[in-house]
């Protein structure tokens, strides 16, 4: 018990904050199976020995879990682990009855997984399920001469609930830890509203975009963006609107951005740009695009009410219009408050003697 418990509580310190990233990738699923598989063959060398050729032993319950959370795959690739290493022990009538025993557990908890009961229910009912078909096979079958068959099925039933109760649930906890953990990361660097990078994480992304751009020579550019007048949409529809219109804004400007950029909330109405690789001139067309494209854009306040907005954008450009890389932020921030001091509704650059700005 105490083999299974601890390796499962390994497996999950390996996939501690992969949840989100690989809810369901292959790979993991390969990995789950093999692992469980792994499990079985510990549990199959610390196993109570019947008589020369026939071991009983828990095999089956990481064969359960790994079915009952994973799937058809990682099942199937645990039972012909499993099976193997049964087959390498010794070729014989048991690990010939273990091949048929295994095989219609692994076929049963698939028809049980698809069972719409809860989690430990269905689980419970697997156990009960393995303990039946175990004692009807083994027991009947293949320990019948040996006068042995009422104890083994007895100490059997026992350990196999026992064992398998405490791994369901161990994994079970261990799960929405897991889970827990991802949210908890995800909400310290994903802004809740947009899903866009918070500001936390635009401070990370910048410091390392600089770290980059220093060491590979390539000029960084960072838009600023901040919507205009949104009070007014807050005053004039409700804050809820607001936060509607928010999201759709989000949402624009990551359809904008290319792949490589880094789209972040920093707070309230205002949003970054973060171009890597990209020179002052590209940054400034990227930027006037971007605005066109928000002019033009209608956003839904209400079922029924579409609304249009506008935003203003500072452009600033390492090493081309700024010297100091920690003056970034700054410095762009400052091209944006002149372009909404000279009207808003468009886009201003930080450097003074190429002053580029675009007609309405
Ligand atoms: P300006 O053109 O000068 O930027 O005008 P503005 O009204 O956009 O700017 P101001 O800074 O005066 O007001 C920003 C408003 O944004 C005030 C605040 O109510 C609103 N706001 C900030 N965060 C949120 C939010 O998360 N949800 C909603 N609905 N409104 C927000
Ligand atoms: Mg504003
Ligand atoms: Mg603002």
């Amino acid at each position: 018990m105490m083999i299974v418990l601890a390796l499962i509580f390994i497996y999950f310190q390996v996939f501690r904050d992969d949840d989100l990233k690989f809810p369901s990738s292959i790979k993991r699923k390969v990995f789950s199976g093999l692992y469980a598989g792994m499990i079985s063959i510990f549990l199959m060398i610390f196993s109570i020995k019947v008589n020369d050729a026939t071991i009983v032993d828990l095999r089956h319950i990481p064969l359960l879990v790994v079915t009952l959370y994973g799937g058809t795959l990682p099942g199937l690739i645990a039972l012909v682990v499993i099976q193997t290493a049964r087959f390498i022990i010794g070729v014989n009538v048991s690990s010939f009855f273990s091949f048929g025993l295994m095989t219609s557990l692994y076929l049963g908890y698939l028809v049980l997984r698809k069972w719409n009961a809860k989690i430990l229910t269905k689980a419970f009912w697997m156990l009960i399920y393995s303990n039946v078909v175990f004692s009807i096979l083994i027991v009947y079958f293949l320990l019948k001469l040996s006068g042995l068959s009422n104890q083994i099925n007895f100490l059997f039933w026992i350990t196999s609930m026992i064992t398998g109760l405490m791994a369901i649930y161990t994994t079970e906890h261990l799960r929405k830890m897991n889970q827990l953990f991802s949210q908890y990361k995800r909400s310290a660097t994903i802004d809740p509203l947009t899903g866009l990078n918070n500001v936390r994480s635009f401070d990370e992304a910048l410091n390392n975009a600089i770290h980059d751009s220093k060491s590979n020579d390539q000029p960084l550019s960072l838009l600023v963006i901040d919507i205009d007048f949104f009070k007014n949409v807050n005053d004039t529809y409700g804050h809820s609107a607001g936060d509607a219109v928010l999201q759709q804004f989000g949402l624009v400007l990551r359809e904008a951005a290319g792949h490589e950029d880094i789209v972040s909330r920093n707070g309230g109405e205002e949003f970054t740009l973060l171009l890597l690789n990209s020179p002052h001139d590209t940054a400034l067309e990227i930027g006037e695009r971007l605005r066109s494209i928000i002019e033009n854009h209608t956003f839904k306040v209400n079922p029924e009410e579409n609304i249009h907005i506008t935003a203003s954008i500072g452009v600033a450009t390492y090493p081309e219009t700024i010297v100091s890389p920690d003056k970034f932020y700054s410095k762009a921030d400052q091209a944006l408050y002149t372009a909404k001091r000279k009207g808003r509704n468009q886009i201003c650059s930080n450097n003074v003697l190429k002053v580029h700005e675009y007609a309405k």
